[in-house]
């Protein structure tokens, strides 16, 4: 089983692909992350923005609505018969009837007046005490209500003074006037909500502070919002729709919208703290990190799972192929998880060229054994033939002795084991008498089959380790290893005496002949040649001392033994 190898980690291309292609997808999420979270920063501040734009014009609408009711009820009561009656138990009667007191809160007042601006009644129940109202009396118009800007009573709660023409034809032109408490809008304003923590602040066109969720700070007394810390802001300026933090004298950065009624002379401002826009935008942040984190992790699994279906297999398919290499084809198949992918059909080819080298292999094998063997039959037979040939180079053909060659080599050995042993070994040179008769009188076939008989003859006549060669025609040479001068004289003279008394039959002949034999004993002084020289000497001698004879060669002389032989 291969296993991945730090080497093949380093060198691999797809290793080197995967952390390419990780670091650039962790780039491109990276990236991606970023880009998204600063679009989802300016969305989500727009959205803020946008929303509490809207939620403070529903404000400043439902506090213009408030505030117009006020004045249509107004002008609705300046038209009643009781008012317009100008007449000061009735008006006062009416003002503080339970229908039309319930019209007002605590703290507003209405009063009717004349055309010369004196008191003809109000709603106070101490009385026609006079209450005084911040308007120009001559200037209240007959056509709509006129209003005071924001003033303060005693009791310091910011009001506005609304004045109606009262037409009385009898009387002339009265007035009716009431004040209009902020109190009536705080009930909206305490209600409403900027975001989750945020601050809603209401002011005139001078900046005066006319509401604060803070109300024992801000209300006691005249603030104006550049305490607040909004002083370089312009309340009755238009929106320009551009979002702005500022950072107030609490030290807090907010998100600013703000609203102007002139009409009203009622401005609307709403902070949001920045910290829960950041909020906001620091969940998308979040969530943006655990995309970036998941999506590494991701990749990492994925170049994990590619290194395993991938690179492993393929080490394992080198690890196969170097043994291959290395010529070992008895290894195990290549074994792939799927056969459909690559990785199963480089599978599936390998094995398949696996096996096909194996076969040839094996092929080519069993063809070489056959190759072997057939050498083999054939040296042998070569062996055989040069051992025939050799045999047949050595031995005579007519009568299936040694020949002369061999002969001398079969000397040479004995000369050697003489010299090592310091044994002695005698040599007879034998030489058929007159053979030449035989062969003009009985034709050469007759002098064949003498030579055979004569060779068979004394062959018979030999012990285990004597020799008998064809040295020349009708010559042959005996080798008598261990033998001495006497005693291989004595073999002579049974030779010859055996070719003497023996007949010859050849085609219907009876053919006799004798040998004359010499006989020498190996002297190592003088070497073997010498040995057969003195033989050859002495059968010399005995041809010429009439034949049928052995001569022994001793002494330097020639010597027939023959009468010491007998006995
Ligand atoms: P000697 O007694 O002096 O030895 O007389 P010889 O006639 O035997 O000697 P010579 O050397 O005159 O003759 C030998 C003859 O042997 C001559 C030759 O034709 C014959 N001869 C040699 N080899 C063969 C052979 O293989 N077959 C036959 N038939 N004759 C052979
Ligand atoms: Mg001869
Ligand atoms: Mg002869």
């Amino acid at each position: 089983m291969s296993t991945l190898k730090i080497s093949s980690i380093t060198n691999s291309i797809i290793i080197k692909s995967l952390l390419l292609l990780i670091i650039s997808m962790i780039f491109i999420v990276m990236a991606g992350t970023y880009i998204f979270t600063e679009k989802q920063l300016k969305t989500t501040l727009k959205l803020s923005y946008d929303t509490n734009e809207t939620q403070l014009q529903q404000l400043a609408n439902t506090a213009n609505n408030e505030m117009e009711q006020f004045a249509s009820r107004l002008t609705l009561l300046a038209k009643t018969s009781e008012i317009q009656s100008m007449d000061k138990f009735t008006a006062a009667g009416y003002l503080k009837s339970f229908n039309i007191s319930s019209l007002f809160i605590s703290g507003e007042s209405i009063s009717l007046f004349d055309r010369s601006y004196n008191l003809i009644c109000n709603n106070s129940m101490l009385g026609s005490a006079k209450i005084s109202y911040p308007i120009e009396f001559n200037r209240i118009s007959p056509h709509r209500p006129t209003i005071s800007p924001w003033y303060r009573d005693a009791d310091g709660t910011p009001k506005r003074a609304f004045g109606v023409v009262v037409s009385d034809r009898a009387l002339g032109d009265g007035r009716l006037i009431s004040s209009f408490s902020i109190r009536r809008l705080w009930r909206y304003f305490s209600e409403y909500k900027v975001g989750q923590n945020g601050i809603l602040i209401a002011c005139n066109g001078q900046g005066e502070i006319l509401y604060h969720p803070n109300m024992r700070t801000w209300l006691d007394g005249v603030h104006k919002i550049s305490e607040l810390g909004l002083g370089d802001m312009n309340i009755k300026q238009d929106n320009d729709d551009n979002i702005r933090f500022l950072t107030l004298e609490n030290g807090s950065t907010y998100l600013i919208n703000k609203t102007f009624n002139p009409t009203y002379d009622l401005g609307l401002i709403a902070l949001q703290p920045k910290t829960e826009i950041d909020a906001q935008v620091s969940s998308v942040q979040h969530i943006s990190r655990i995309i970036l984190y998941s999506s590494i992790i991701a990749i990492l699994l994925v170049s994990l799972w590619q290194i395993l279906i991938v690179c492993k297999p393929l080490n394992n398919l080198i690890d196969h192929i170097s043994q291959i290499t290395e010529g070992n084809l008895n290894i195990e198949e290549f074994k792939a998880k799927s056969s459909q992918d690559e990785i199963g059909r480089l599978a599936k080819v390998f094995n398949q060229m696996h096996a096909t080298i194996k076969r040839q292999i094996q092929e080519l094998n069993a063809h070489r054994e056959l190759l072997e063997k057939e050498v083999k039959e054939r040296t042998y037979e070569l062996e055989q033939a040069n051992k025939k040939l050799d045999q047949i180079s050595r031995t005579d053909e007519l009568t299936q002795l040694p020949n002369r060659r061999d002969m001398h080599r079969t000397i040479e050995k004995e000369v050697d084991r003489a010299n090592r042993f310091r044994k002695a070994f005698s040599i007879i040179f034998i030489d058929i008498d007159h053979f030449k008769n035989v062969n003009d009188t009985y034709g050469h076939s007759a002098g064949d089959a003498v030579l055979k008989s004569v060779a068979s003859t004394i062959r018979g006549l030999l012990r285990k380790y004597d020799v008998l060669a064809r040295y020349g025609g009708e010559e042959f040479l005996t080798l008598l290893p261990e033998t001495e001068l006497k005693d291989a004289a004595h073999v002579a003279e049974r030779f010859r005496k055996q070719i003497e008394n023996q007949t010859i039959f050849f085609g219907g002949k009876e053919i006799k002949v004798t040998i004359t034999l010499g006989v020498a004993q190996f002297d190592s002084g003088q070497g073997a040649e010498k040995c057969i020289q003195l033989a050859d000497k002495a059968l010399y001698e005995g041809k010429e001392h009439g034949r049928n004879k052995v001569i022994l060669w001793n002494d330097d002389r020639a010597v027939e033994s023959l009468d010491n032989m007998q006995s």
